[in-house]
């Protein structure tokens, strides 16, 4: 049997697990495990939350951490507001978790959810050279200006992506859409595109090719990965030198 990780070097250890069909590791019997994979209601101490995290341990060489946590929204597929609640601000200073890195991810879930927040962190980071990576995405729905401004003003290493998961929501995709222009920032942006939830196939066409017409690159996210449908159509819009050439009718997988 493997020697537990740690077992005569800490007073104290906790483990997140993330998904419940994960395998669990080997740990001690005095490791306190939490996280979604377990159950959604344990929480750590405040003063743990607010520790600045020992990037050595993970030999990892970006700093991440939450400014906030929870999500206003109610997506009937998402343990997050389960799990966090309502959208509220966890930390308000960069430096909490951040300390000189040259690269940064934010975990939040939702974090231009707060237009006073999302831009006061931001604002944090110009000048420093870092580069930031919003890990969970931003809502298109709570787009302001101001917050495009910031962005805009923001270096990023991955491209930011938002969400047009609902038909319903395509006003407010259309006009996040108009602001993330008007910011040049559509160029470093791109959409995904939840299929096979709540959604027909005549719907998923239309989106990615509303997409496609805004000049912002459609990611397709199959809600059921064993379904042939949506594996065919995810493969279609998510290979790009395809995307380009065919439409869907044309597509032959
Ligand atoms: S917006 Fe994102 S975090 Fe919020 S409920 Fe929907 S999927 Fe979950």
């Amino acid at each position: 049997m493997t020697a537990p990780l740690y077992a005569n070097q800490y007073d104290l250890i906790y483990a997140s697990k993330i998904f419940d069909f994960s395998p669990m590791p080997t740990l001690p019997d005095h490791a306190i495990v939490g996280g979604s994979g377990i159950d959604l209601t344990s929480k750590l101490d405040e003063n743990i939350e607010h520790i600045y995290p020992d990037y050595e341990l993970y030999d990892c060489d970006y700093a991440m951490g939450y400014t906030s946590r929870g999500c206003n929204r109610r997506c009937p597929f998402c343990i997050v507001p389960k799990k966090e609640g309502k959208f509220k601000i966890a930390c308000d200073d960069i430096r909490e978790f951040w300390r000189g890195q040259e690269r940064l991810v934010f975990l939040d879930n939702s974090m231009n959810t707060n237009e006073d927040h999302f831009c006061k962190i931001l604002a944090q980071l110009m000048g420093m050279g870092v580069s930031v990576d919003f890990s969970q995405g931003l809502d298109i729905r709570y787009l302001t200006d101001r917050q495009a401004y910031h962005l805009h003003a923001t270096k990023t290493f991955k491209r930011i992506h938002f969400a047009w998961d609902f038909i319903q929501i395509e006003k407010a995709v259309r006009q996040g859409i108009e602001k993330l222009e008007r910011y040049r920032l559509a160029s470093r942006s791109m959409f995904y595109v939840l299929i096979g939830y709540n959604t027909t196939p005549e719907e998923d066409t239309y989106r990615v090719e509303v997409l496609r017409g805004l000049g912002v690159d459609p990611f397709v996210m199959p809600f059921d990965k064993f379904n042939q449908y949506q594996r065919d159509f995810a493969r279609y819009v998510n290979h790009k030198a395809i995307f380009k050439s065919v439409k869907w009718g044309e597509y032959r997988a």
